[in-house]
């Protein structure tokens, strides 16, 4: 896939930080101009910092809160202002809540439908309104979206929700030639994984063979967004080791 995305602009959400961090290297090293979007601009400076060190010709730093309709569309315009163009949108940020169904508040589904739905919801409302034929949205979701673990009901809801998103989006995206996808990673090595307090106590077990790289999601990721899935639409790739697979 040398150059792949040659030309391309790229905005990947929670690009600060593990699968999001390894996505925009991997896509940079491909030739893409990226956006990379996070919480905090410093992280987001940082994660630019990479991008072009792996070989991207252009970077920006986009500071914005996914789960705020305003700041998405304020970042998307600062991304096509300072790169030209929209190709490719990875929705990726994503965090977790950990609360017994008894314990949960309105307010606890609100903030993890913000981020983890709403927030692929504004980039792609955002792609259609932006991106050329040929373009490309990958989100990535969870295996929780298929089974689960106790206490993370609104994570679990969200990430299975945004799979039916993508079906809509690969959908209505199909005649604007705008192709959309999703990863459903298993356990994967970021802060994300070994900051869960289910793991870390060992309710939910991981036998070390099923956790990957952030760089093993990356490159499904990146192939799904690159023209060799030309033909590849609202499919959903569990990337997850077999951790699923096992009875
Ligand atoms: P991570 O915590 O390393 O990175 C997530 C990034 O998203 C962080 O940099 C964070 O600041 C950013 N973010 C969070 N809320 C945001 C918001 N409102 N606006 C902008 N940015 C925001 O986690 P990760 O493991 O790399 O997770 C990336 C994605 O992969 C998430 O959607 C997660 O649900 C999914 N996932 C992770 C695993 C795993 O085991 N690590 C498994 C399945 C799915």
């Amino acid at each position: 896939m040398s150059g792949a995305f040659a030309k391309k602009v790229a905005i990947v959400t929670g690009g600060a930080s593990g699968i999001g961090l390894a996505t925009v290297k991997r896509l940079a090293a491909e030739g893409a101009a990226i956006g990379v979007v996070d919480l905090d601009g410093d992280r987001c400076r940082a994660a630019v910092g990479e991008a072009r060190g792996a070989g991207a010709p252009d970077a920006v730093a986009l500071p914005c809160d996914v789960s705020h309709g305003d700041q998405v569309t304020a970042a998307v315009r600062s991304a096509i202002d300072a790169l030209g163009r929209l190709d490719v949108v990875v929705n990726n940020a994503g965090l977790m809540s950990f609360r017994p169904i008894e314990e949960l508040e309105t307010e606890d589904w609100m903030r993890i439908l913000a981020v983890d739905l709403l927030g692929a919801f504004y980039f792609t409302k955002q792609a259609f309104l932006t991106m050329r034929r040929g373009g490309a949205i990958v989100n990535v979701s969870s295996i929780h979206a298929v089974e689960t673990t106790p206490g993370v009901a609104p994570y679990a809801a969200a990430k299975a929700a945004l799979v039916s998103l993508t079906r809509s989006t690969a959908l209505e995206g199909k005649p604007r030639g705008i192709r959309a996808n999703v990863v459903l990673p298993g356990a994967v090595d970021t802060p994300m994984l070994w900051s869960n307090p289910n793991v870390k106590a060992g309710l939910e077990k991981i036998e070390r063979s099923d956790v990957g790289r952030p760089q093993d999601v990356a490159d499904v990721i990146a192939w799904l967004a690159s023209d060799q899935a030309a033909f590849v639409w609202g499919a959903a790739i569990r990337v997850d080791g077999g951790r699923l697979t096992k009875l």
